[in-house]
Formats: C-alpha cells, structure tokens, sequence
C-alpha cells in the first residue's frame, strides 16, 4: 500500500493515480494526511479493501506534500554507515548518535531547494514512519510499530554543523526545504526485505551515493528499540535512519551543492525525491 499527501490530502497511490481517501471512505478518514496516523491500524484495514475499487485520478509529482507533513518528532541518526563513518574521519559509533531535523523543514518530494550558503551537502536516507505507538519497544517487536518507508533527503549546511567547539547538528540541518520526504509511504509488506534496499544519490544525473540499506550498522528495528528506551514515539514520527557514503563533505577536494543542480535520492521499491537548487536569500 502506497499511502500520499497530495495538496494537503490523504490519498492512496494506485499505480500512477491517486484515490481520494476522504471520498473514497464515505468521510470516514481524511481528508487530513496527519489524522490518518492516529487511526493507523483501522485506515489500513479499511485501505487494504479499497485499492481494487476506487478509480484514482492522475496528478502531478509537484503537488504531492510531505507523505507525513506534521510529526510530533522527528529524529535522525548519524554515522550510520561504516564507510560513510569512515569518510567523516570519525569512528564507527557504539550506539546511534541521535539528533532532530525540526519539522519545519519538511517538504514533499519535488522542491526548489533555496541555498543559504555554498557549503550545503546531500545524504539520502531511508525514513522510517511511526505507526503505532512505541515506549521501549523491543527489537523483534520493532517492525510492528512502524507504519511504513520513505525516501528523505537531510540536506546538511556544514559550516554551521562544524562551526563552535561541539558539532551542531540539528539547526545545521533544518533550513528551509532541508528535509524532503516521499514520493509517498510504502507500507512494510511491500518489499521482499525492508532491511535490504537499495539507496542512491546523483547530482544532475552523476551517481554519488549508492549503498544498501542492509549495510547500517544499527538497522531499522535497533534504531527503534534504542529512541524508544527514551522517548515513546507517536505514530506519524519519523527516523531518518542516516546515510552511505558519498556526501560532499567527504571529498577530496570537497564538494557541495550549486544553484542549478538536481538533486536526485532515490530507494528501491519507493521511488525518488527531486530538488533543484537555487539561490537562497542573501
Ligand atoms: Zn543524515
């Protein structure tokens, strides 16, 4: 199940056409995409019967908004991937470092990503959607409180990142526009192994990142298990689960984003963000 938010409603992705939920359910869900989190398991039920039905409408990518616009918390994982670890110059953590993308940030998944300085960098990450409520959940028990997947990108301004005698990651990470997400959320039955996926970057076309979801160091059902021993997650919260090597900041000589660049991430079995770069405000 493919389950958008287009133009601020709740829609179910069919092929490439979209059912209106709020229309399609007689009233009962929608048409908010935020309130379909909080009656989770109830709209998949209603859902997984509706699909077959419904005649969707086509529409266009650039109005589709993020798949869940307005999560309580958002958090975000670094050094996730070992060589992605290692092309900071920094170790391989023990235990997920954790910061916050704040939700303003958020976007859909085709966005004119405005620059605020010359050091902004890519990372394309596998984001992982809240279900069902979690308070210390367990690890096996992990996947039954996710509601599904989604490709993000956490668009990253390094110089304020680095700047100061700590690193600062959350600010340094929630400009306007830092956070894409979609196309839309692919709920966990429709991949052949969730912790599997391929995940790739280009930059008007040149590949730059490309890994496997299957190479982080803590996967998805550990990320869970360690944010909810603090924090209970709230269905519509979301876990950017960190990113493979690549980014700009890793190169030799280094590299970031230039007005006029697009910005492609995409995952398997999800689909692509789009971004193009342009002038920020000065
Ligand atoms: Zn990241």
């Amino acid at each position: 199940m493919r389950i958008a938010n287009l133009a601020g409603r709740a829609v179910l992705i069919d092929g490439d056409r979209a059912v209106d939920v709020h229309t399609a359910s007689a009233g009962r869900f929608g048409p908010d995409p935020v309130a379909i989190f909080a009656e989770w398991d109830a709209f998949t039920d209603w859902a997984a019967t509706t699909t077959d039905v419904e005649v969707g409408v086509a529409f266009d990518r650039r109005d589709l908004g993020a798949p869940s616009p307005a999560p309580a918390q958002v958090f975000a994982i670094g050094l996730n991937y070992r060589d992605h670890a290692a092309e900071t110059g920094l170790a391989a953590p023990d235990a997920p470092p954790t910061f916050t993308k704040f939700a303003s940030c958020l976007t859909g998944p085709e966005t004119d990503l405005a620059l605020p300085t010359d050091t902004v960098d890519w990372e394309v990450e596998l984001v992982a959607v809240i279900g069902r409520e979690a308070t210390d959940v367990a690890t096996d028990d992990a996947w039954s409180h996710i509601a599904g997947l989604t490709t993000g990108q956490d668009f990253s301004e390094r110089t304020s990142q680095m700047a100061g005698p700590a690193p600062q990651f959350s600010l340094a990470k929630s400009f306007p526009g830092f956070g894409p997400t979609g196309p839309w959320l692919v709920t966990p039955d429709e991949f052949a192994d969730p912790n599997d996926l391929a995940i790739e970057c280009a930059i008007d076309g040149e590949t730059v990142q490309s890994g496997r979801t299957a190479q982080m160091i803590f996967p998805v059902a550990e990320l869970i298990a360690h944010v909810s021993a603090v924090c209970t997650l709230r269905p519509g919260d979301l876990i950017f689960t960190g990113t493979p090597a690549g980014v700009g900041v890793g190169r030799s000589p280094q590299r970031f984003l230039a007005p006029g660049n697009i910005v492609t991430s995409s995952i398997e079995g999800i689909g692509p963000l789009v971004q193009r770069c342009v002038p920020g405000a000065k």
